[in-house]
């Protein structure tokens, strides 16, 4: 008798310990990503990594584990950076990229990769699309099962490994070195449609979610003002890369800054443009159209653009100039735009939340730049409902601001606690 009880006692006490506890987020102010605005005083309830309830507080008669008190707060979705790079720690000049490359070994770019992803939640960035490792292979991959097996704190990681480009047409470029050396390149080099369906094959293989490609290169200003570049890929190429992508279940993201590489893009079935700096009319009535993802990384445009000038490349400097009134026209078109700011290729100790401040300067609601880094991230990642909002059933990703963001979109530049997947990784005092 005595054996069964402390077996039953035993028992009892696993389960007990097993339950999900159940914790109330009282909320002051709740941001509604679906519709842009704000709603008061509402308790969230969270159980174990995700959202049972959203109750308004005067309703709310739920007893639970533990209660959280951000009534003096702001709380919103975590938020969704849909360009990062976590392997890269800026590259203003090429020979800040050529020492990473060269003098940094991978598990060492890996360690500064851990710190990244720290600062990423801190920012109050919960999800992050990282796209691609500049030369480290697939330390993404590890990187991110580091962060899923809780071995590092980090955000959800949605990544693309190594990327894809042709022959000769990404760093380091062997007519800055000795020709004799082998030297590292910050994305796998293919030639001809098999290799680059082999490029795509190995990639998911190896645990790419996306598929990134470089589409163009050699951005210049034509004397009419209109923007043009090199297209890297053949469209033989391009059609292997698209067919095997999608033919695999993923999507794939094109790095490409003018129509040059941009309709080629499209035309292959690319689901988001990554910067379109000098994308011209007629991309953004394709894009608008084919509801075409843009992901236009301002703030890093206007931040790389006076070192790389004196480099002796203008060209960010002139994309900056346009670059206002060519993101009205698209976002008047309805061009899904979608948040994404490029850190790594600008340093990790600079706000991730800058890019917001340009998309209200430049046209949007408050509102709508939050949808662009809540609901519509969530559309481009496939995980409508399940990221980017508060509501039953989503993650427990959220995160408080102090006052109200729709009054002072800056106010994102200072997230004061994160939740992720129902764990607080960054709190005030005793929340
Ligand atoms: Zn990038």
């Amino acid at each position: 008798m005595y054996r069964i009880l402390s077996i039953l006692t035993f028992l009892s006490f696993t389960i007990a310990g097993f339950a999900q506890k159940t914790i109330a987020i009282k909320c002051g102010n709740l941001f509604d990503a679906t519709t842009g605005r704000l709603l008061s005083a509402q308790v969230v309830v969270v159980k174990g990594s995700t959202i049972q309830s959203v109750t308004p507080e005067a309703d709310f008669k739920e007893k639970t584990d533990t209660v959280i008190d951000l009534s003096a707060y702001t709380v919103l979705p975590g938020l969704i950076d849909a360009h990062t790079h976590v392997l890269l720690q800026q590259d203003v000049t090429s020979q800040e990229y050529a020492d990473q490359l060269l003098k940094e070994s991978i598990p060492y770019r890996t360690l500064r990769a851990a710190r990244s992803a720290k600062i990423s939640l801190d920012n109050g960035f919960t999800t992050i699309r990282d796209l691609e490792t500049e030369g480290a292979m697939y330390a993404d991959v590890d990187i991110k099962k580091a962060i899923n097996n809780n071995i590092i704190a980090g955000p959800r990681m949605f990544v693309s490994t190594r990327a894809i480009n042709t022959v000769g047409h990404y760093a380091l470029s062997p007519k800055e070195y000795n020709w004799e050396l082998d030297l590292p390149k910050g994305i796998q080099e293919i030639n001809g449609a098999d290799e680059a369906r082999r490029a795509v094959r190995e990639q998911i293989s190896h645990g790419a979610d996306w598929i990134k490609l470089y589409t163009d290169r050699g951005y210049y200003k034509a004397a009419d003002g209109s923007y043009h570049s090199y297209p890297n890929f053949t469209k033989e190429e391009i059609a292997a890369i698209a067919d095997e992508t999608i033919n695999s279940g993923k999507k794939f993201a094109a790095h490409a800054m003018t129509r040059d590489g941009i309709i080629y893009a499209i035309n292959a079935g690319v689901t988001s443009i990554e910067h379109g700096f000098g994308m011209d009319d007629e991309c953004i009535q394709l894009m608008a159209q084919k509801q075409v993802y843009w992901c236009p990384t301002i703030f890093i445009c206007d931040y790389m653009a006076e070192g790389r000038e004196k480099e002796g490349n203008p060209m960010d400097r002139l994309f900056m100039q346009t670059f206002p009134a060519m993101f009205k026209k698209a976002l008047q078109a309805g061009v899904p735009i979608v948040y994404g700011t490029d850190i790594g290729g600008y340093s990790w100790d600079e706000p991730q939340a800058k890019d917001f401040e340009y998309m209200v300067k430049w046209g949007m609601t408050a509102g709508q730049a939050i949808q662009a880094a809540t609901v519509t991230g969530a559309k481009l990642l496939g995980k409508q409902g399940e990221l980017g909002v508060v509501q039953p059933n989503a993650f427990a990703d959220l995160i408080a601001v102090q006052g109200n963001p729709l009054q002072n979109i800056t106010l994102l530049q200072q997230v004061k606690w994160v939740m992720k997947n129902g764990v607080v990784y960054k709190s005030v005092a005793g929340r």
